[in-house]
């Protein structure tokens, strides 16, 4: 699948939606599940975002992932057969 294509689909839909913002230029510098606070780096300064629900999806070194790793000693996962 093409990534661009895929990119532009998805943002050209968000956009649609008058209850979606997106938002550019903010670095993911920590994440704190249990308060659900996130702190964002953007335009050189420091930006804390308070969020009801957090759906991580900023890759292999996710940040996201990290802040969910201090908060959970275990995640139960599905046995593969
Ligand atoms: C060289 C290479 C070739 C690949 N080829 C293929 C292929 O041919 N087919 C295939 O299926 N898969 C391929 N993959 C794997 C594929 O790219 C990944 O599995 C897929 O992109 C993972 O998607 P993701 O959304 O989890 O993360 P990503 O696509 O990595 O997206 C993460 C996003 O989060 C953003 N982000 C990261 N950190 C932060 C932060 N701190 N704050 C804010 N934003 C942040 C990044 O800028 C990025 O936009 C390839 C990977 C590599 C490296």
């Amino acid at each position: 699948m093409d990534r661009n294509w895929l990119n532009e689909r998805l943002l050209t839909e968000a956009d649609r939606l008058q209850n979606v913002k997106v938002e550019f230029e903010h670095k993911l510098l920590k994440c704190d599940v249990q308060k659900g606070l996130l702190t964002f780096l953007h335009e050189g300064k420091e930006k804390e975002v308070k969020a009801d629900i957090i759906v991580g999806a900023d890759g292999v070194y996710s940040q996201v992932r990290t802040g969910l790793m201090r908060a959970v000693k275990y995640v139960p996962c599905l046995k593969h057969r």
